[in-house]
């Protein structure tokens, strides 16, 4: 099993252990195994299972005790690589493609958290803003790129950037559509609604070996169990990488913190309002329901986990300095700190589907990047076109084909 996070993240000792689901100690066969009871397993096995689907869901560790409740879950459609990076890399299409369809994956979070209910979703604003000088012209390209294609955004100058948020940076894109979600209840109530609606779901089961045929997959767990299906989804988050001979992506740990509650007056706008901006890696910060604050970033570029965790106080105290020099009236100590594993592909754009190591009914779910959750989300509409054998507009743009592997 591969360390994903030090000890026990925030959502998992805000929340505990919300629902209970049982050890897998039968044979089954279904349509659709889902590897993986994280935030992405989550979503597509929701998916699936309300489009009729016959879904079993198998977790090697308690329901959505990997990354998911290390996430800091910023949903956003600006993902890391800019939409002007993508159109030079791929082409303008792809470029709106990936930000159109982002944009809509916040909608469909929102659906669903309006569904559950109680999951801390808020719509919010997001300000990204210019890190130093020479990232200005970026900012100004990214901003006239999205501002033709239509996306909600408005320019902040300098002089507007600290008249309206008393902040000095450069200039800033204002953008009016994001959200934050607790990342940990989200797909804990889904995991345990599609349970409630017969869907099967395990924890403490891991998948140890996968036999893919042309026709059907078998698997088998580590107490012996077989399941046979007509698909695989692997949505074992950065794990995932251990069933793949190639390499397709690179781990870095990332920071954060989370403040003890702040008064409203002294939050200001960044209740409303998360903040990122354009150096890499980046700082960003966004509000709870409760009111906190919460703080991430000084990624380290690789990922060694017991260098990580102890890293943890070094960075929450690295991270705390940047935020009092950009609010230094904001009363902005951590509470709690924590690290988490990311994985980032090249282009910055996740990877689902196929993998020629496996075939046809092995679908891969890498939702790696700043924006998983967002992608995510995209990953459950195009997994289900591809498993219903429709075709959909990301099947190439999200393929391990676009970056030459599989
Ligand atoms: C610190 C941090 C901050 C982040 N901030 C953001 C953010 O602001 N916005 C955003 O959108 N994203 C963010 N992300 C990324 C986001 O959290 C991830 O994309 C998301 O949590 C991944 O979810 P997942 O379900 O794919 O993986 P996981 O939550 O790790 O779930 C995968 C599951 O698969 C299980 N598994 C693995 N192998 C097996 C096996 N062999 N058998 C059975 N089960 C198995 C694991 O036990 C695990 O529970 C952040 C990540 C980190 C670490």
């Amino acid at each position: 099993m591969v360390d994903l996070k030090s000890g026990y993240p925030y959502w998992a000792v805000k929340n505990g252990l919300l629902y209970a689901f049982p050890q897998l100690d039968t044979n089954l066969s279904c349509d659709v195994v889902v590897i993986g009871a994280g935030i992405t397993g989550a979503l597509i096995a929701d998916e699936l299972a309300t489009h009729g689907h016959d879904v079993v869901v198998l977790d090697q560790r308690d329901i959505c005790w990997g990354s998911t409740s290390a996430s800091t879950a910023l949903l956003q459609y600006e993902i890391d690589a800019h939409a002007t990076e993508i159109a030079k890399r791929y082409d303008q299409a792809a470029a709106l493609l990936a930000y159109q369809s982002s944009l809509h994956a916040i909608e469909q979070v929102g659906a669903l958290a309006h569904q559950l209910g109680d999951v801390d979703f808020a719509n919010c604003e997001s300000l990204y803003y210019a890190s130093h000088r020479v990232d200005h012209q970026d900012l100004a390209d990214e901003f006239a790129w999205r501002k033709q294609h239509g996306f909600p955004v408005r320019w902040l100058s300098r002089a507007a950037l600290k008249n309206e948020y008393q902040l000095t940076a450069p200039a800033a894109i204002l953008s009016t559509i994001a959200a934050r979600v607790d990342p940990y209840r989200l797909a804990s109530k889904l995991l345990y609604r599609m349970q409630q609606r017969g869907a099967l779901v395990f924890d403490r089961t891991a998948v140890t070996s996968i036999k893919a045929t042309g026709h059907s997959v078998q698997l088998k767990t580590d107490k012996g169990m077989l399941i046979k299906a007509k698909h695989l989804v692997m949505a074992s988050g950065y794990e995932a990488q251990c069933w793949l001979s190639q390499k397709v992506a690179q781990n870095r740990s990332s920071f954060a913190y989370i403040t003890d509650p702040v008064a409203p007056s002294e939050l200001g706008w960044l209740a409303t309002t998360m903040l990122w901006e354009s150096s890499r890696p980046y700082i960003y910060m966004r509000s709870t329901g409760d009111g906190r604050l919460l703080v991430g970033g000084e990624d380290e570029g690789r990922d060694i986990p017991a260098r990580r965790d102890c890293l943890v106080d070094r960075k929450a105290a690295t991270l705390q300095r940047k935020v009092a020099r950009l609010f230094p009236k904001l009363q902005a100590k951590p509470a709690f700190a924590w690290a988490g594993t990311f994985a980032e592909t090249k282009d910055g754009l996740p990877l689902f589907g196929q993998h020629s190591q496996y075939g046809p009914r092995v679908l891969f779910a890498l939702a790696y990047g700043g924006n998983g959750i967002t992608y995510s989300m995209l990953g459950a509409g195009l997994l289900r076109a591809q498993i219903e054998r429709r075709p959909h507009p990301l099947t190439e743009l999200f393929s391990f084909a676009r970056l030459g592997y599989g």
